[in-house]
């Protein structure tokens, strides 16, 4: 796999057009950075990285299931930094790897599988010294996360009255709402069911009180990774209509929200909306051939 990041290719697509009636909405193509890393994940490990190397440790240890965005992505980061990977993913071993964990392998993560129990209780295996290494949480959560997710503004050319992502763990928000001013409303798709402790989860991160903040949870689409066909032939639309590649994780949920809320009339007018795709477009792979347009 090709490692070269490039944050030259972020673009701010105008998308006003699927959204009549609304002044503006943009959406920050941070998918372009690379085909397989998504766009927050780099920015989130970037802080993770610099503390492996400033603490002179061998690489990074972290937790994902086949399928994870973060797991390829901390492969690739690691590699780009000339550090070791280790990658604990949840399941057994199964007999036909995923594109994800050949991605990732290929990138030189050591992959070790971990059966639910072991994962669940994060039981390193024997024969890693721990302290070799960073451990980084599932998903890149944390200070350290939201640190380098802050640096995602540094492409956002606002100002914007509103700034929706689609969200996991709550590191990228947090990022997001820790670098701007409060007049910026900052909405958060989450893209897991029921995910109630959330909100406790990013207030964790931020730096200091803030109130221009809110986590929806209604466009989840029956929980994390669930992609029932509506949300297929949305994507389809989407990218016919706005010519935007989205996934059926989090970027897909995050435009099929801002699109209903929009339809709403949930914004007020003479907003100005930005829309951050964070990428993720690796895990389509997983869907059969000619489902999706793109
Ligand atoms: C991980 C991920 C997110 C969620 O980021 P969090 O910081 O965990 O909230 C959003 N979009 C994509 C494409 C991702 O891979």
């Amino acid at each position: 796999m090709s490692i070269h990041i490039s944050k030259e290719n972020i673009t701010t697509d105008d998308v006003s057009g699927f959204f009549p009636g609304y002044h503006e909405v943009h959406v920050l193509r941070l998918d372009k950075i690379h085909p397989v890393i998504s766009g927050n994940k780099w920015f989130k490990l970037s802080k993770y990285l610099e503390y492996a190397i400033q603490l002179k440790k061998k690489g990074i240890l972290t937790f994902g299931g086949a399928w994870s965005n973060h797991i390829v992505a901390v492969a690739a980061a690691a590699a780009a930094m000339d550090l070791k990977s280790i990658g604990l993913i949840r399941g057994e071993e199964a007999e036909k790897l995923t594109a994800t964990l050949i991605e990732a392998r290929s990138a030189g993560m050591q992959l070790h599988f971990l059966s639910r129990d072991d994962y669940r209780q994060k039981k390193i295996p024997t024969g890693i010294t721990v302290d070799d290494y960073i451990l980084v949480n599932e998903g890149g959560y944390g200070a350290f996360g939201a640190l380098g997710a802050s640096a995602i503004l540094d492409y956002v050319k606002g100002p914007y009255s509103h700034i929706c992502c689609a969200v996991g763990t709550g590191t990228m928000i947090a990022g997001l709402i820790n670098g701007s001013d409060p007049a910026t409303e900052f909405i958060g798709i989450s893209v897991l069911k029921n995910n109630l402790t959330l909100p406790s989860e990013i207030e964790a991160l931020l730096i200091g009180i803030k109130h221009n903040w809110k986590i929806v949870h209604d466009y989840h689409f029956g929980g994390y990774a669930k992609h029932p066909i509506e949300l297929i032939n949305f994507m389809n639309r989407f990218y016919v209509d706005a010519h935007i590649p989205s996934d059926i994780v989090y970027t897909s949920k995050l435009f099929y929200a801002v699109k209903v809320m929009a339809d709403k009339s949930l914004f007020p007018n003479n907003s100005r909306i930005l829309l951050i795709h964070s990428g993720g477009l690796q895990g389509n792979a997983s869907l059969r051939k000619g489902t999706l347009m793109f």
